[in-house]
């Protein structure tokens, strides 16, 4: 069984990630086995269309994040910031879809960008035989920077706010709601601008797995939305350095939105001004958009029809 290629343990690793997490969130739903039925799908669909040379690591990759999403949700289950009511369950079932929708955008995505052949460019890193670690770090601190910046557009720029305000309308955050975010904003900001940044730095596919693709994956995605109360009372140093749950909840919060931006690392906040403690919101947090109701089905969010609350 080779990890960098698509195998066996990509395909064990999903089912076991989405049993348990069926296992996990009581009570037992129609729309749990829904949602289960999709997150496993749409590690079937990532596994057809990261088959290629360009993905080698994409087998890691779901794999990770499967485990870390799995162990996520097992947490949230003994630890939760907040318990969600029954209501909640639907939700479960937007965002398996919003993870199938993610799937087949990312790759294709990343297959296009592949084709204009930037990443074979000259002055690239890899062709100048800098070490994979050494890739890695730049891939993680550029890719990061430019999503920090991209990510205040997104809230300040009038035609981007409708497209990433649907990664807004959650009310209840979890570490599955990571996936909820408009195909438009995927496409361009998340999957293209960052494949399109690594390409032109000329950043080797194990680099681009280790200082992009992991972290964002799982720290970004999983860590950051996780419905875990930490840190609460008292903020370590590297709650400056990394985003971890309640950090990227006031990011969340209705009053918190132009706060702690950053996707990884939070230290852009910390250099720009942004960086905001959970300790000083004082009171629990309140998720969503003033104003703005979610429409509940991926199909409404991605035509941007959202409700006024
Ligand atoms: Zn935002
Ligand atoms: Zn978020």
């Amino acid at each position: 069984m080779n990890l960098y290629n698509i195998d066996v343990v990509t395909i064990v690793s999903s089912l076991v990630v989405s049993t348990v997490m069926l296992a996990l969130v009581r009570p037992f739903r129609t729309n749990k086995v829904g949602a289960w039925v999709l997150i496993f799908a749409s590690q079937l669909i990532a596994i057809a269309l990261t088959n290629g040379p360009i993905y080698s690591g994409a087998a890691l990759y779901l794999t990770v994040h499967a485990a870390a999403l799995a162990l996520a949700l097992a947490l949230e289950v003994r630890y939760p910031r907040t318990r969600y009511a029954d209501e909640a369950a639907g939700e479960w079932l937007l965002n398996g879809g919003y993870l199938i929708l993610k799937r087949i955008g990312g790759p294709i995505v990343v297959l296009m960008i592949a084709a204009v052949g930037l990443q074979r460019a000259p002055w690239g890193l890899a062709a100048r035989g800098v070490p994979v670690w050494a890739q890695s770090i730049v891939a993680l601190v550029a890719v990061d920077l430019l999503r920090y910046w991209l990510h205040r557009w997104k809230h300040h720029v009038w035609w981007w706010w409708p497209f990433h305000r649907v990664h807004h309308l959650n009310e209840n955050l979890t570490a599955i709601e990571h996936a909820r975010m408009h195909l438009v904003e995927y496409v361009i900001a998340q999957a293209g601008a960052s494949s399109l940044l690594l390409a032109a730095l000329g950043i080797e596919p194990a680099a681009v797995l280790y200082g992009f693709a992991l972290p964002a994956g799982v720290i970004a995605g999983v860590v950051s939305h996780a419905n875990l109360d930490f840190p609460r009372t008292r903020v370590p140093w590297w709650a400056y350095v990394v985003a971890t749950p309640n950090v990227h909840a006031v990011h969340h919060d209705k009053d918190g939105m132009n706060h702690n931006f950053g996707e990884v690392l939070v230290i852009w906040d910390v250099l720009f001004g942004t960086w905001k403690s959970p300790v000083e919101v004082g009171r629990a947090f309140d998720f969503g958009v003033h104003g703005m109701r979610a429409a509940d089905t991926v199909l409404r969010e991605q035509l941007l029809l959202t409700t006024k609350a």
